[in-house]
This record gives structure tokens, sequence and C-alpha cells, in this order.
């Protein structure tokens, strides 16, 4: 590998834009064969801890849409490349910090409390935007996680949707990690039917039709049971560095 071609993390922009279609493949014959149409299904490019240089390789192999976690990281980001890229805030997002990202994102995945969604419906307010949001559902009940329990959710939902510069458009999760992806399989299988029962509910202000779920280790089982936007970063980019 030559200099010129090696970015700062060591992937070339070859291999980017390989992975980069490799999902979109994995994601086209997950589709096939459980019979979903291969557009119902959005890329989410996660791009936390990567530089810029290596967003700019998947823009140019025609990815549009990136999902960062963290809010500074995300400003610094959307105050080179702004509105030339669409930004998704999919980490834990805390209150205080809703102003900085309000106007930036485009959906908010991490919607864990009904306080949160107060705070950004607030801060939508001051900007007069009706700000889109997922409420995230912490569907294996996993002592560590962020997010609504199953239980919670419909009644959550409810509550949130009332808020009038805010629209629910569906969940999401982070599914546990596993080293065996079909072990995922009953979690988004719970989600999809949560999701369901969601749309069926009819609640107002609720337009659910995004079903956030699958990572770089499980997205393709995420597809198979009705993710309708999947959260890929290892796969696209390479592996992170948590140490910088
Ligand atoms: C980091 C992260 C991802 C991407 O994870 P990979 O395993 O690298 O694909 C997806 N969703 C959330 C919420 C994340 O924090």
């Amino acid at each position: 590998m030559s200099n010129e071609t090696m970015n700062a993390d060591g992937l070339t922009p070859e291999i980017i834009c390989r992975n980069l279609d490799t999902v979109k493949e994995n994601i086209n014959k997950a589709c096939i064969r459980t019979g979903r149409d291969p557009k119902e299904v959005t890329i989410c490019a996660v791009s936390k801890l990567k530089p810029i240089e290596d967003i700019r390789i998947a823009m140019s192999s025609g990815q549009h849409l990136f999902g960062e976690n963290y809010v500074q990281e995300l400003v610094s980001k959307y105050e080179i490349l702004a509105d030339s890229a669409e930004w998704h805030m999919i980490g834990h997002l805390q209150k205080n910090k809703v102003k900085y990202i309000i106007d930036k994102v485009s959906l908010i995945h991490s919607v864990d409390s009904v306080s949160l969604a107060a705070q950004i419906d607030k801060e939508a307010g001051k900007k007069d935007k009706i700000m889109d949001v997922l409420l995230e559902v912490n569907i294996a009940g996993e002592e560590s996680k962020w997010g609504f329990t199953a239980d919670e959710t419909l009644d959550a939902v409810k509550e949130i949707s009332s808020l009038s510069n805010i629209r629910v458009r569906g969940l999401m999760t982070s599914a546990p990690y596993t080293e065996d992806a079909e072990t995922n399989r009953i979690h988004f299988r719970n989600l999809k039917s949560l999701f369901d029962k969601m749309k069926k509910a009819d609640i107002p202000g609720v337009e659910a039709d995004i079903l956030s779920m699958g990572m770089t280790g499980d997205y393709i089982v995420a597809v198979e049971e009705g993710a309708t936007m999947v959260r890929v970063g290892t796969g696209i980019f390479g592996e992170r560095d948590y140490t910088k």
C-alpha cells in the first residue's frame, strides 16, 4: 500500500468503496431471500471516530447518510461538510446537548426517555422545526443498555407523539453483542412485532416507517427480520480506535 492511498486509519479508498458494495450486496441478497424490496432498506454509515476523509470517500461512492454517536464530533464534522451529507444522531444524547445538534441532524435514533423527548421538542420549537425521532428500545432487556423496555414502549410513543415539534418515525435497537448473529434473530423479530403493533395502534402524529436495527455483526439477520435501516460502521470503515 502506498502512503498516497492510505488514510490515517489504514483503509484505502478502494477498500471503503468495496466494503460499501459488499454491504449493499448482502442487503440485496437478504431482501431477495425474504421477499422484500431492497429499496426498503437504507444504510446509515456509522462514521464515529473516523476521519472526515473516510466520510468523503464514502460520499464519492454514493453514500449520503452518516450516523454519529458523540455530539462534539458530529458538530465538528458538520462544520466541515454541512448539508452535503445527511446526519443522524445514533448515540445516547444528554438533554443539555440537544441544542447543539437540533438543526444539524435529520433523525435522532436514540430517544430513550420522555424527558429527553420533551427537551428535543423544546429546542425544535425554537428553530421552528419538526424533529423526526425513533424511540430506542432495550429489546433484550439488558442491564447495561439505554432505552425503553418493550412493555413501556407503546405508552412512551403515545406520550412523545403528543409533543408538537416531534414526529415519531419508528423504533431503534442495539441488539446484544454476539459472535453469532443468529442469537439476535429473536430480538429483531420481537422489535419488528412491537413496530407492527405500534403501526396498528394508529397513534395520531406517528408515522411509523423506520425500523433501525442491525450493525456490522448482525445486519443481515436484521434485514431478514424486517429492518428498514441498518447502522453499519466497522463493516464499511474498518475497526475503530477507541484509544484516540
Ligand atoms: C457504533 C454503533 C454502530 C455501528 O457499529 P458497528 O459494529 O461498527 O457496525 C451502530 N449503532 C450504534 C448505536 C453504535 O453506537
